[in-house]
């Protein structure tokens, strides 16, 4: 699973809180559920879909296999709104049942022994808390939004649409039969057995014949295209509206070759009959249903690409990379999802790295760096714990640390072990970890307990001294970080390591050449001494490329400094030295290293560094490289040069910021010269901010931008305007709600009125707004007002259910 981060949207990504581990870390099996039976087989069958009642019939045969002697209750898993009409075995005995909230229990005819095999077949009537395994989608005359439905399983709602066993310990096949209306395409799991048009229905059987986990079983009905493409005879299917069918090529058509790369690193050949993307509407990103994976909707026009979107960026070869990492081998429970997520972000970076050079993939990981830091920073937890807060970017982190210690032969061969060892089953972290243990030799509990199941990350503070008699340089190297975790209300608490253990290698730069140190890492505080350092250094980087994940404090001269901005091939480490410059604007040489940066660096994440960091230095010094960087050829370095000239002020940048305005081709830049302008040039901003209000964009970036400062400057002058934007867009429905957090009652007024309108969608995010992007006590005085005059029942539900959430929800 990816969720995609919308900026206007970041308020939101709070969310509910997943539930705390309390137990022992090493013992994660203690998380995985227990049941009597082998769930071996399902024949899914649903039809009748009704988008007003969000109701379908339905029908699911189950084969499993009794683990227990005598057996005489079947527990499964099912949604308390599936309304079961008829439970019967395979010879046609009805069978008796009884049902517990979410819980069905079916009574065999007769005790099973130990293997016995049981078949019985639930017919139900199905319907749906909309967003409760399956969401229905309708048009309700908003652009680009076909009637459609698609389910997400993904931890455990699968259960609400068809009775299973709602856990990833047990894999099974499936067979999954949809009869949908005859305009409609239903991509599901596996191989298309037969597609047969009767009257005003289609019928589609799609069969997952090798076993995976229940929660990636998958449906999407919709008015779909099937764009066809292939990978070594395996059917590469791209499903999309019919109005994106131009899209969609350029779009997906680097799947082939990730499926290529990543069989040929993992030696695991593609493991599944085929492999298709369906976009959908109203998703939250992309999630990895086995050989049919779910995406979001917003397929990037050909002006979005020179801003790198996102999507195939990271979403595309994200979901992929769980063919094999998550689907293939699963996680056993929830506590050790970082092996499904955590490669799945490491993945990406591995292709972009094969692709486009080593840049590209430091680049991919310093993004997974900043977002770690951000949310350590909130709570430190272990990758490997329940609900645990960064198993997707610490995930990959620590996996490119490892593949960087082990080397790739010894790393991917370790990979493949895993693999091939758990195919077609299910894995724990310390399954992993022998896996290496085999292929390698290494046991590596130390990386593991360090790095994997306890929290945080070694925090350095070095200290470097020459001494010109000795020809020596001494480093003193402490690591800082401290375990402040508190213990929860059993006593149980995460840890941080006192000491992180890793080698790291110290280069030296001299006039007589590099100099080089291998240092291993593995004390509280420790002295390097580097001998035979003939004149002194003029540079010092602790860490050559970038192998320990860590944070850094070393005081070092700005001669120093310019020098490794120069030489340093590595982005992680341009980037701090880039942080360590930033603040030193009264220095001129930090300024001329940073403007050298800014104007040659080889990559361009580098020169956008240096310009962001300029835009703190004097006009004087940071102006014309900012300037000269307006003719960049990276759209994200001419990005970055329009935010700097916005904080450096004055005519000349206003002037060129204008410029970047009218005349740049990328999305970005223009979106973040409407933020600059808005400051540079109070006078004119309102015809700018209603202007960019009007200007389309990819995900609408431009428009957020002038939103944003609508927020931003509290000018509800623009409360009508943006209210008429809801519908073709979602992003208003915040601002109205941050203007109204504000103070201003009309913004609150206009939001109540959507919660009572016609279109569905748009009530759901009138909702959505008061839920997530308003002070609590704001929001509830407003519901609780509206709530008994609401006249759609579905939405008078939610309400009451969000007030319910808000009343348990603690001060934030
Ligand atoms: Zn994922």
């Amino acid at each position: 699973m990816r969720t995609i981060h919308l900026a206007l949207l970041l308020s939101l990504a709070a969310g509910p809180a997943l539930a705390q581990a309390n137990t022992a870390l090493m013992a994660n099996d203690h998380y995985t559920r227990s049941h009597d039976y082998d769930l071996v087989h399902q024949r899914i069958v649903v039809s009748a879909f009704d988008w007003d009642s969000t109701s379908f019939l339905g029908s699911v045969t189950t084969t499993l296999v009794a683990l227990r002697p005598g057996l005489d209750s079947i527990i499964l898993d099912e949604g308390a709104l599936l309304e079961n009409t008829a439970v019967s075995d395979r010879g046609g005995a009805q069978l008796r049942t009884a049902r517990h909230g979410d819980t069905l229990v079916v009574f065999p005819a007769a005790r099973l022994s130990f293997g016995d095999t049981l078949v019985f077949t639930i017919a139900y009537r199905g319907r749906v808390r909309n967003g409760r395994g399956l969401t229905y989608i309708t048009t309700d005359g908003l652009p680009h939004r076909p009637r459609q439905i698609w389910s997400q399983g993904e931890a455990d709602d699968n259960h609400n649409w068809f009775p299973t066993f709602d856990f990833p310990s047990d894999k099974m096949t499936w067979e999954l039969v949809a009869t949908v209306p005859r305009e409609d395409m239903a991509v599901s799991n596996g191989r298309l057995v037969s597609d047969v048009t009767r009257g005003q229905t289609r019928t589609l059987t799609w069969r997952q014949e090798q076993p995976s986990a229940t929660y990636l079983v998958s449906l999407v009905v919709a008015p779909l295209v099937r764009i066809h493409d292939a990978w070594q005879g395996i059917p590469v299917d791209y499903y999309v509206y019919h109005e994106d069918s131009a899209k969609a090529w350029r779009l997906f058509h680097v799947t082939p070759d990730m499926i290529n790369t990543y069989s040929a690193l993992t030696s695991v050949r593609y493991p599944w009959a085929k492999y298709a993307q369906t976009t959908v509407a109203d998703f939250f990103g992309g999630m990895e249903n086995v050989s049919a994976t779910t995406l979001i909707d917003a397929l990037p026009d050909d002006r979005a690409y020179q801003d790198r979107p996102w999507y195939p960026w990271i979403l595309i070869p994200h979901e992929l990379a769980h063919m094999w990492f998550g689907d293939y081998v699963t996680t056993i429970n929830w506590a050790n999802m970082w092996l499904n997520e955590g490669f799945a972000e490491f993945m990406p970076g591995q292709y972009w790295g094969r692709k486009l050079g080593a840049h590209a993939a430091q680049d991919y990981y310093a993004d997974e760096y900043r977002q770690y830091m951000q949310i350590d920073r909130r709570r430190p937890m272990p990758l490997a714990s329940l609900g645990s807060n960064n198993i997707y970017p610490k995930g990959a982190l620590v996996l490119e640390m490892l593949r960087a210690y082990l080397g790739p032969e010894r790393f991917w061969a370790s990979v493949h072990r895993y693999l091939d060892d758990h195919a077609f089953g299910v894995a724990t972290t310390d399954d992993f970890r022998q896996a290496v243990l085999e292929a390698t030799g290494e046991s590596l509990d130390w990386f593991w307990n360090e790095w994997v199941y306890q929290a945080g990350y070694p925090q350095f503070d070095v200290a470097a001294a020459y001494d010109s008699t000795q020809h020596q340089l001494t480093l003193t190297v402490k690591q800082t970080q401290t375990d402040s975790l508190k213990a929860d209300s059993t006593g149980f608490k995460f840890t941080v390591p006192a000491v992180f253990r890793m080698p790291l290698e110290v280069r030296l730069g001299t006039a007589a050449g590099d100099v080089t140190q291998r240092v291993e890492i593995s004390a509280r505080e420790q002295a390097v001494v580097i001998p035979n350092v003939q004149s002194a250094p003029t540079m010092v980087v602790f860490d050559d490329g970038n192998r320990v994940l860590k944070t850094l404090h070393f005081e070092e001269p700005t001669a120093w400094l310019a020098t490794q901005l120069r030489r340093d091939a590595d982005l992680w480490n341009r980037r701090w030295v880039i942080g360590q410059l930033a603040t030193r604007t009264a220095d001129s040489a930090a300024a001329s290293a940073l403007a050298d940066a800014a104007e040659h660096a080889d990559y361009f994440l580098t020169r956008a560094d240096a310009l962001r960091a300029l835009g703190g230095f004097p006009a004087a010094a940071a102006v014309p490289a900012a300037t000269a960087a307006l003719a960049d050829t990276s759209a994200a370095v001419r990005t970055a040069a329009v935010d700097a000239l916005g904080r450096l002020g004055g005519a000349q940048a206003s002037a060129r910021v204008r410029g970047a305005w009218t005349n740049d081709s990328s999305y970005e830049v223009r979106a973040a010269a409407v933020t600059a302008l808005v400051q540079l040039d109070t006078a004119g901003a309102r015809a700018l901010i209603t202007a960019a209000l009007g200007e389309p964009s990819y995900q609408g970036s431009i428009q957020n931008s002038a939103l944003q400062a609508i927020a931003l400057r509290n000018d509800t002058t623009f409360v009508e305007a943006a209210d008429r934007l809801i519908g073709p867009s979602r992003s208003p429905v915040f601002i109205l709600a941050a203007l109204g957090a504000r103070g201003s009652a009309r913004a609150l007024d206009l939001l109540v009125a959507h919660l009572n309108e016609e279109r569905r969608t748009v009530r759901g995010w009138a909702l959505q707004a008061f839920r997530y992007a308003m002070p609590r006590p704001v929001a509830l005085e407003r519901l609780r007002a509206a709530v008994d005059g609401l006249t759609h029942a579905d939405t008078k539900q939610a309400v009451r259910d969000a007030i319910q959430a808000l009343e348990a929800q603690p001060e934030r």
